[in-house]
């Protein structure tokens, strides 16, 4: 099974993938954890993604979904996986419809995370991402340990270059101009599902399971 979840940067995409991911049985494939992967081991990809990634723009398509057909390759996304932050433009849509169809595999539903503008900022100017496991935290409603480690690796939790407003702000526009126009297509192929993104965790993963019938 194929499911998507959509939402704005800061909607809580990457906190609710994980409970999600193991309740469908498949593996979360974040492209924006994959891409900080390649930056903190410094590939060629990192060296070429780093630029869009620090101002906020996306990487290009060709190179992003270059990134997605190889991870599909892989044996554990024969059955399925859970996309966050991808596709995050109608290319990369048509990309993906054409890919998964020429191996007769399909897209099964799309969760939209909905949350507004000012939540989104705070939220996002307060999220600190392990520098190892890629966990978040955030410094008011989800902590890290007191000493500032990851509590689930115990690696170091910073602030990503990207998380401060100015940037937060760019991705906002890149979000509504090329990654919104996502939904619209999608809407006429599969059921997209609105939901809240606010609220606690729980209850937001409890609209999401409940929305898939989980
Ligand atoms: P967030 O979780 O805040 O939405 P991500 O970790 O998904 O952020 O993405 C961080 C950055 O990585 C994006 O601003 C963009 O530069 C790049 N990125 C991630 N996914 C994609 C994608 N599908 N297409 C293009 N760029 C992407
Ligand atoms: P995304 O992957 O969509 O960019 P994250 O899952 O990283 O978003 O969440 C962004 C920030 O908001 C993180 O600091 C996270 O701890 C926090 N957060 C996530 N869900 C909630 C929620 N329901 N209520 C309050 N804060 C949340
Ligand atoms: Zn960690």
């Amino acid at each position: 099974m194929f499911v998507l979840l959509f939402g704005p940067p800061g909607s809580g995409k990457g906190t609710q993938a994980l409970a999600l991911a193991e309740r469908l049985g498949v593996p979360h494939v974040a492209t924006g954890d994959i891409f900080r992967k390649h930056l903190r081991e410094g590939t060629e990809l990192g060296r070429r993604v780093r630029a869009y990634m620090d101002r906020g723009a996306l990487v290009p398509d060709l190179v992003t979904c270059d990134l997605v057909g190889s991870r599909l390759s892989e044996p554990d996304a024969a059955r399925g996986v859970l996309f966050d932050g991808f596709p995050r433009s109608v290319p990369q849509l048509y990309w993906l419809i054409g890919h998964l169809g020429a191996s007769a595999r399909t897209l099964a539903a799309v969760v939209n995370l909905q949350v507004p503008d000012d939540a989104i900022l705070a939220r996002i100017t307060g999220r600190r991402t392990c520098t190892n496991c890629g966990a978040t935290y955030h410094t008011v409603s989800a902590p890290p340990l007191p000493d500032g480690s990851c509590s689930r690796c115990g690696a170091a939790v910073v602030q990503r270059k990207d998380d401060v407003e100015d940037v937060v702000r760019d991705r906002l526009v890149a979000y509504g101009a090329q990654t919104f126009p996502c939904l619209a297509e999608l809407r006429d192929r599969l059921p997209v599902h609105d939901l809240s993104g606010e609220g606690g965790i729980d209850e937001v993963q409890r609209r999401i399971f409940a929305s898939l019938a989980l």
